[in-house]
């Protein structure tokens, strides 16, 4: 029957009771924005902008940004809205002309928005690459910082982004940025819970390392925890905080995210349909049901069970 639900669920995404919920994709690049676009979503909620420069041994021109930010909001001249995330390099993703060489803990370093400290130029004209595509395209255009760790960087981040006409948010994929929601939410227009990063900052484990799975698992109580604060202090502020992390393509956690009161959840394009599906089966209510029964489990194994005792699975 679940199978058969999936095939047939074409959206728009809603609970059970009618509650509208916002369903977003990831996107790398023109061509998987073009296919996600078919999709039952509403927009982009994660445009990851490094992976376009993955293998350009030179930062390319403003102009030449432009283009490559166009094809991907293209698709969503619509109605729809895209996320694009400024440049995360360094760490897992590694970046010719930006990636700080040599570091001891890559993934404690000079990453995401901290490579802009000592070169903000290279922000500057990626905003300005991402400005020009949001004019030419006309497509609603937000824009969000990865790796914030304080509210002066979220502060500075949204200044640059407003100058340029575009509604700025960062990224929750820092233990402290969660826990500072509430005065993140003072200075940006939304915030965009990364769990993957969130995860593995939050339990001090690798989210590469395949024998540390039992700790990078979005289900621990610490990381749920963190996830709910700052949902609240979305609902508080009357601001959009979604979910953009593997998190989000959890069809299960997906229910339990809703009831913490996430806005949207974004993922890859084939986890729409499945999570779509699951959360047209359940109400609200439900949802914040499964919220309680995660958040208050021990470890994750409890708490996929006890959401799914929830569900009724
Ligand atoms: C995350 O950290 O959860 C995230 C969405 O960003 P990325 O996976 O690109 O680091
Ligand atoms: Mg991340």
């Amino acid at each position: 029957r679940l199978r058969e639900e999936l095939a047939s669920w074409t959206g728009p995404a809603a609970t059970l009771d009618g509650l509208p919920l916002k369903l977003l994709a990831n996107v790398a690049d023109g061509s998987s924005a073009e296919s996600a676009g078919v999709e039952p979503v509403q927009g982009v909620g994660l445009f990851r902008t490094e992976l376009c420069f993955l293998d350009q041994k030179n930062e390319p021109t403003v102009e030449e940004q432009a283009d490559i930010y166009s094809a991907v909001l293209a698709p969503y001249a619509d109605g729809r809205y895209v996320v694009v995330r400024t440049l995360d390099a360094g760490s897992d993703k590694p970046i010719a002309f930006a990636t700080h060489e040599g570091e001891e803990n890559p993934a404690l370093g000079v990453r995401g928005l901290r490579l802009s400290f000592d070169n903000p130029g290279l922000m500057d004209r990626q905003l300005d690459g991402i400005a020009a595509a949001a004019k030419s395209t006309g497509t609603e255009t937000w824009v969000m910082a990865p790796m914030v760790a304080t509210v002066a960087e979220a502060t500075d981040f949204a200044e640059k982004v407003r100058a340029r006409g575009l509604k700025p948010g960062v990224m929750v994929e820092i233990p402290s940025a969660a826990l500072l929601a509430h005065r993140m939410l003072e200075v940006v227009d939304f915030l965009s819970i990364g769990t993957n990063d969130l995860t593995q900052y939050t339990m001090a484990a690798d989210r590469m390392a395949t024998d540390l799975a039992h700790l990078t698992d979005p289900w621990q109580p610490a990381v749920l925890q963190l996830i709910a604060i700052t949902a609240h202090a979305g609902k508080e502020a009357g601001k959009p905080v979604g979910v953009c992390g593997e998190a989000a393509a959890d069809p299960l956690l997906a229910t339990a995210l809703i009831g913490m009161g996430i806005s949207s959840l974004s993922m890859a394009a084939r986890a729409v349909r499945p999570v779509g599906a699951q959360l047209s089966r359940v109400s609200l209510e439900t949802c914040e049901a499964a919220a309680e029964a995660a958040l208050g489990a021990p470890d994750p194994m409890a708490a996929r069970a006890a959401v799914r005792e929830v569900l009724g699975h």
